[in-house]
Order: C-alpha cells, then structure tokens, then sequence
C-alpha cells in the first residue's frame, strides 16, 4: 500500500473535522476526494503531508509513519496546497532551482521537470506574470521536483478556465500513470475524468468509497449521487 490511514480523528476545540478514518490506497491509484465545504478534505490532506497532526491514529506513507518519520515521509510526499503558495516575483527556473535547493535535488532536473510540466513556451518569465493555469503548472513542477512517490493535491484546478482545466487534468492523468495521486476537488465531473477511485467525504466521515469504473457500469449520476450522499 501507498498510504494507509488508520483510525485518524482531528477536533478543533469542540469542531470534529474527522472521525475515525480508515483508508488503504494502492500504489499508482488515483484518487479524487469529495465532499461539501468544511466535510474535512482539508484537514485530512494536512495531516496526510504532515503539516497538522491528527488526534489519533496512525497515517503510513509508502510504508514510514508520519509521526515517527516526518523528514523521510515528506521526502516521499509532493504537495500542492489550495492556494498554491509562489514567489511571484522569481523568474521561473529561478523558484524551481530554490525549490530544488532545499530537497537537495541536481538542477538537471529543473529542465525535465519543466518538459514534463509544459512549462517550456514560458520558462524564461517571471511567476507573476505567468497565467492561472501557468501557475498552477509552477506550483505542479515544485511538488513534482523531487519525484515523490506520492503527489497530494487540494484543489489542483479551482478557477482555472475550460482550456487550462483540460490541460491540468491531462498532465494530473499522465503524473498518475507512474505515482500515486489523491486530490480534492468540487468538480464532481472531475473525478470521472481523472480518477481511478472517488471518496466521499461527509462530516469527518467517509460517506462512500469506490471504483469510478464501478459508477459509470452502474450508470450513477454522480451529481445526484453525491447530493443524497451529502445533503
Ligand atoms: P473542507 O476542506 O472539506 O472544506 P476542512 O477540513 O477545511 O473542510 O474543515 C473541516 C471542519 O473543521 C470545518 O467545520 C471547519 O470549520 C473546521 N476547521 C478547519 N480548520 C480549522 C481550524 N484551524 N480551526 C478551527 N476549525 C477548523
């Protein structure tokens, strides 16, 4: 297993942002994570990459505990957070070689990664003068620097418009073919683009969990199954 989550429960003061979750996720899958606003995504994604902990419970990462081993597990991790933190004022090649810096990763794998993220038409502007989808990809390209085994992702494509949605999800797609992703999005057509698996979330809890193969032989609308689920 890629991530196994056992028994993780966070309360803020008296708010349960999650109950008691369980997950295993294989190697190589990905896995689009949903729920209404304020369901836990987030909070679950924190504790996922380590940046909160969880009350109880035991998150592993391709096999190392969070807690027991955070440097070694944020090796293993890329993440790109909701609001896409950037310099703006860095050249492009400038943010990713600071970036590479710190994970102690060789700047010959700036290019590739620029290739990989199709950042080569703009690789020579400065990040605040990059578009949406453009920052997005920047944001991807740090996450991605230093081949993480696993790539978590909160809301990849918020505000990005038809054209560069299109484009994230191709890159996301192809990312998957080699690690694994989960991500959380509100795009509920999103996941059955993207994603091996969905997961729901509802109040700290996982209110579904399965194959989109599974849904779509189904024939489950996912809008109408999401609204019954949530609501
Ligand atoms: P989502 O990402 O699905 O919108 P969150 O994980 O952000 O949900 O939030 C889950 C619940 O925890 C919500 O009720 C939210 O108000 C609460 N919460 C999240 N972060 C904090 C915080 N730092 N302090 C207090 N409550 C929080």
């Amino acid at each position: 297993m890629s991530i196994i989550i056992k028994n993780i429960s966070k309360t803020y003061k008296n708010q349960v942002a999650l109950n008691s979750i369980n997950l295993n996720i294989k190697k190589g899958e990905i896995v689009g994570l949903l729920g209404p606003n304020g369901a836990g995504k987030s909070t679950l994604i924190k504790i996922l990459t380590g940046y909160i902990s969880a009350n109880n419970g035991e998150v592993k990462i391709c096999g190392d505990n969070i807690n027991e081993n955070p440097k070694l597990v944020k090796q293993k991790i890329g993440y790109l957070a909701e609001n896409n933190p950037l310099y703006i004022e860095m050249y492009i090649k400038e943010y990713l070689k600071y970036i590479a810096e710190i994970y102690k990763v060789s700047f010959q794998e700036i290019d590739k990664i620029i290739e990989l993220t199709g950042l080569n038409s703009e690789k020579n502007k400065k990040i605040n003068q990059l578009s949406k989808g453009y920052k997005q990809r920047v944001g991807l390209a740090a996450a991605l620097i230093h081949n993480p085994e696993v790539l978590i992702l909160d809301e990849p494509t918020t505000g990005l418009d038809p054209n560069q949605l299109i484009e994230i999800r191709k890159l996301i797609k192809n990312i998957g073919n080699n690690k694994t992703v989960i991500f959380s999005t509100h795009i509920l057509q999103e996941v059955e683009k993207i994603c091996d698996r969905i997961i729901i979330i509802n109040k700290g809890n996982i209110v579904d969990d399965q194959k989109v193969d599974d849904l779509n032989k189904n024939k489950v609308n996912i809008e109408t199954h999401f609204q019954k689920l949530t609501s």
